[in-house]
């Protein structure tokens, strides 16, 4: 049976900014060039997440307003699905605002909290409308590689202890400015506040994400290797760049 690779795509039209919908093309194209089918589900308000259907969640990011619109959707609706989803082992990646409410709680710069799903251990707060924002492009070291980004947020993530991050910020700012971590993991969950979008400047993050997904039904798959020449020059100008440009600013 051929593969084909199922993804949720969680509020696609509230939360989408910094191109993060092209995680999704990205995750598409390098599906069908290896004769991988691809299905998307598009889940906004009040659409219930039936986990065994996916193979893959996506969430990506927003701004506080959108981020108060979907929290109560996503504790009520879907939260339990996504607990579950994780919890099995299930392939997600959250990005920025996605991410943090992915978390116990997110504190907004007025102080109101957000209930977060809890899917990762880990908690978010704004310090207030002052406080500096965390904005520019990021590089970040993750399994022996670099990760690629632009982040832009003035939530703090705090991990619980045992949570590991996703990578070490090598340049940029990462969870929260000052513990060199980026992003969490939890089994197969990954988040993170690399928007940019992360993926296509980040193809063998792609493909971990793809491979995850795929092989719960196709037990030792592999992917054929694609022609990442052009993705791999755009990854080292990005890293070039923002190394270069001293935004190390921790
Ligand atoms: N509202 C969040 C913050 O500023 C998330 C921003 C984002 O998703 N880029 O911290």
């Amino acid at each position: 049976m051929e593969p084909n690779l199922r993804l949720a795509h969680l509020y696609p039209k509230l939360m989408n900014i910094y191109g993060d919908r092209g995680n999704i093309l990205c995750l598409e194209r390098r599906c069908r060039e290896r004769g991988i089918g691809f299905e998307v589900t598009e889940l906004g308000l009040g659409e219930k997440l039936k986990p065994k259907e996916y193979d893959l969640i996506f969430i990506g990011g927003a701004q506080d307003r959108e981020q108060r619109r979907v929290a109560e959707d996503l504790v009520k609706v879907k939260g339990k699905a996504l607990r579950e989803a994780v919890d099995k082992g299930g392939t997600l990646l959250a990005v920025c605002g996605g991410y943090q409410l992915m978390g116990r709680y997110y504190r907004t710069a007025e102080g109101e909290e957000l209930p977060g799903v809890g899917a990762f251990g880990l908690w978010t707060e704004h310090p207030g409308p002052a406080a500096k924002r965390f904005i520019g492009n990021v590089v970040v070291e993750w399994c022996g590689q670099t990760l690629v980004g632009f982040e832009n947020h003035g939530g703090r993530t705090h991990l619980d202890e045992g949570v590991e991050p996703l990578g070490r910020v090598v340049s940029g700012f990462g969870n929260n400015g000052e513990d060199g971590g980026e992003g969490a993991v939890s089994r197969n969950a990954y988040g993170t506040y690399l928007h940019g979008a992360l993926l296509p400047k980040n193809p063998r993050f792609a493909d971990h994400l793809i491979e995850t997904a795929l092989r719960r039904r196709h037990k030792g798959l592999e992917l054929t290797p694609l022609d990442d020449r052009v993705e791999g020059m755009a990854h080292a100008a990005a890293v070039r760049l923002t190394t270069r440009r001293g935004m190390i600013s921790r």
